[in-house]
């Protein structure tokens, strides 16, 4: 069966299943999204294309741009980036403070916060304007230009991101945060504001499914290896305390984020990204992840 034919049957079945779970409350803006949009879109390294619902809507992608962010650093520092951080799932919430005190201030992994500040903290050092550069890294994966951050999602976020700012705090009195942390902040707010289609995001993770490298220029944005290894810490770790049970159900690489967006990648087949706002405890899209657990089944494609 054709990828366009199992994915608007399975959107349909989830459609109509209900639609559980809660807004992101915790970041107010988070909190006006509407609750019913979903969207899917499938890019495919044969260079298929295939969408249903909201895909070209824009959401906040948040924790989603934490894979870009390292994807960047370790393009930029290599191997030398496990010196600052784990490759560890931590099995605590994504906001969690508790490990890093007895981790003497190394994050178990890159995608918890604590994590993506150290990585935040590297590009701050190593970019010479690192709202821009990074911005200028996404645009040129797909070749997209509409890419934004949106200062309405970044300052709601910091209006209230006191915990987040304990989290950087903490990890700098173990002198592994190596800039001011609020600039470390404003960068991380900065990055967990972008705005994406689920058709643009699927677009601009492709080259996690075609051995690191863009389709649209066959440009080299990671090796092999290093391809390999992001593929890998999504799938040990993109889902929080959530990651075995991403692995159990739906057997692809994948992260999420509190906007409730999901991006999975299946290495050299495709990038699937959807979008349903409400999260389940574990801050990951309900309807989300039962699409994708519905679609790796009837697909009998995963990574196992
Ligand atoms: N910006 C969010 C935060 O720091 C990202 C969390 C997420 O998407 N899991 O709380």
């Amino acid at each position: 069966m054709s990828f366009n034919k199992i994915i608007e049957e399975v959107y349909e079945k989830v459609r109509l299943i209900g639609n559980d779970g809660q807004l992101a409350s915790y970041i107010p803006e988070l909190a006006n999204v509407d609750s019913h949009k979903f969207g899917v879109h499938i890019s495919t390294i044969d260079r298929m294309a295939f969408g249903v619902g909201n895909y070209r809507d824009k959401f906040s992608i948040q924790s989603i741009a934490k894979v870009l962010s390292l994807c960047l650093a370790y393009q930029i520092l290599g191997e030398r980036i496990w010196s600052r951080l784990g490759v560890e799932p931590s099995g605590t919430a994504f906001n969690s403070l508790v490990q890093l005190e007895a981790d003497n201030g190394i994050p178990r992994n890159p995608f918890i916060n604590s994590g993506a500040m150290v990585i935040s903290d590297i590009l701050v050092s190593e970019l010479d304007n690192p709202r821009e550069d990074f911005l200028s890294f996404i645009r040129g994966l797909s070749n997209n230009l509409g890419l934004d951050y949106s200062e309405r999602i970044s300052a709601s976020e910091k209006s209230v991101g006191f915990r987040n700012v304990a989290l950087c705090n903490f990890i700098k009195s173990f002198g592994n945060i190596q800039n001011d942390p609020n600039e470390v902040l404003d960068f991380y707010f900065d990055l967990c504001s972008l705005e994406l289609s689920c058709k643009e995001l699927s677009e601009l993770f492709l080259f996690l499914a075609n051995n690191g490298q863009t389709l649209f220029d066959n440009k080299a944005i990671l090796t092999k290896s290093q391809c390999k290894r992001i593929n890998a810490l999504m799938q040990t770790c993109g889902f929080y305390d959530e990651s075995g049970e991403f692995a159990f159900k739906v057997g692809l690489p994948g992260k999420s984020g509190v906007g409730g967006g999901i991006i999975a990648i299946h290495p050299n087949q495709y990038a699937l990204a959807v979008w349903s706002p409400k999260l389940n405890k574990k801050g990951n899209s309900y309807k989300g992840l039962k699409f994708l657990e519905a679609f790796t089944t009837k697909s009998e494609l995963s990574i196992f």
